[in-house]
């Protein structure tokens, strides 16, 4: 088949990768020209595992192409994608000014039937609109079918989780719509749920809303543990035996960022506000997250009585390994806090620091290399549990930095691992380790 998608960023690069590699013929349209250029030439925009080799293989097979003109990929195509942000406004809801503009300019390209699939995190009632702006800019008579067909890919192992979705959501009120998407990905071999729009649209929501829930209660949960002297990994070990609870997204830590659960937590409490429902527990997930950033440097105040003029050392950028994303990573609020405590900041990240550079204030060192950032450090923050920090060997610390202090934001190592290296430890609902 035929397909376009409107947007190259994290969901629909990854999209359009992997359609044309199912062997379909895919235009992706960016409005950026440098990301354009860029990826026609093979070269991948973002950091994401298998990508790169993808990418290159399918332009070389003449299945994928990039372009900055709409109507070079959507009058021909049989589906068009909209994968554009749909990132907060300032009261916390999904500003969809990229989606209308995405909408519009497909309704000016096209003429004859066209099925627009909204892959973008929209508002129920958003794919309604869809239909409406792209109609208002179409020749009449345009026949427009509108799918919701929400993304539920992870930044960090995106490609494999699209050959690997646990369910392919299509939400449609035109059936034969419906029916050409859920061929399109049929050779994925993912489990399929037909909805209407709004359900479709508010199954995307809900999942972040409730990963992100279960995120907060864990690191309530650290709270917890923190104040009886409790361990919060043992904890959720014994919750996550429980098959009814799950072991998954019950790791305690100082909350999730990114580009995903913070906008869409916040985004379906106002969407139950403006319906005239309050909905408490997204108030409170997003509470718990904003108060949990600063837990360590708190612990770090506790125990040094003030940060001024220590040389502190942050492993790690990016909201979570595997990704180069910085997009309301925690690592930002952690320098803005050591900072305004008179601390000096030095950063190393393996893959970030090039994307967060000009979000660094101006007199955070950026090191080269772990060894470099460890050099003569007072204390060391590991923010981002990338797999270089995993497997460090821990005796660094007591060697190269001047105080052996290390504040594990992601719960990494275990009590063994720092004793044995003779280093003193805080972490996040466990006990301390001198
Ligand atoms: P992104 O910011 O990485 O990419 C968006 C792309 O759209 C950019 O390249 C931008 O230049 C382009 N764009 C914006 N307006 C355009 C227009 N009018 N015409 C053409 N191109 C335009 O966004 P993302 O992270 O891929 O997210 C896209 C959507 O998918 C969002 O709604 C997001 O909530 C949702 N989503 C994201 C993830 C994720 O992990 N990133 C996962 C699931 C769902």
């Amino acid at each position: 088949m035929k397909a376009a998608v409107v947007g190259t960023g994290y969901v629909g690069l990854v999209t359009g990768v992997v359609l044309a590699r199912l062997g379909h013929q895919v235009t992706c349209i960016d409005k950026d020209p440098e990301k354009v250029a860029k990826l026609a030439g093979g070269i991948p925009t973002i950091h994401e595992e298998g990508l790169g080799p993808m990418l290159s293989a399918c332009i070389d097979e003449g299945r994928l192409t990039f372009t900055t003109a709409y109507d070079e990929g959507c009058p021909q195509a049989d589906v068009v994608f909209i994968a554009v942000g749909t990132p907060e406004d300032s009261e916390g809801k999904a500003n969809l000014t990229f989606v209308r503009a995405a909408a519009e300019s497909i309704g000016d390209v096209i003429s004859g039937r066209t099925v627009v699939v909204t892959k973008s995190t929209v508002p129920p009632g958003t794919n309604r609109k869809v239909k409406q702006w792209v109609a208002d800019k179409a020749p009449a008579g345009t026949d427009i079918a509108v799918v919701s067909n929400p993304e539920f890919l992870r930044q960090g192992s995106a490609v494999y989780d699209t050959f690997h979705a646990d369910r392919l959501i299509i939400g449609a009120e035109d059936i034969r719509a419906g029916d050409l998407v859920e061929k399109l990905f049929a050779p994925l071999e993912v489990p399929v749920l037909r909805t209407d729009l709004e359900s479709a649209e508010l199954i995307k929501y809900a999942s972040n809303t409730f990963l992100a829930m279960k995120i907060s209660f864990i690191n309530e949960m650290a709270q917890i543990a923190d104040r009886i002297g409790a361990d919060v990994t043992k904890v959720a070990k014994g919750m996550g035996m429980d098959r009814r609870i799950s072991p998954d997204f019950l790791k305690a830590g100082i909350g999730y960022g990114g580009s995903c659960f913070p906008k869409d937590t916040k985004a379906l409490t106002r969407i139950a506000e403006e319906a005239g429902y309050e909905f408490t527990y997204g108030k409170a997930t997003d509470h718990v997250n904003d108060q949990q950033k600063n837990l360590l440097v708190e612990k770090a105040l506790f125990r040094f009585g003030s940060l001024k003029d220590m040389n502190i050392t942050l492993l790690g950028l990016s909201f979570k390994p595997g990704t180069d994303d910085m997009r309301e990573a925690p690592s930002l609020s952690i320098i803005e806090s050591l900072m305004e405590e008179g601390a000096n900041v030095t950063v190393y990240d393996p893959v970030a620091a090039e994307k967060a550079a000009p979000l660094l204030p101006e007199t955070v060192v950026t090191a080269n290399d772990l060894k470099e950032s460890l050099d003569g450090s007072d204390s060391v923050f590991l923010v981002t549990e990338w797999d270089e920090f995993k497997q460090m060997d821990l005796s660094m610390i007591a060697s190269l930095c001047s105080q052996n202090i290390l504040f594990d934001e992601r719960n990494v190592f275990t009590e063994e691992d720092v004793k044995s290296a003779g280093i003193e430890y805080h972490s996040v609902g466990r006990r301390s380790v001198y």
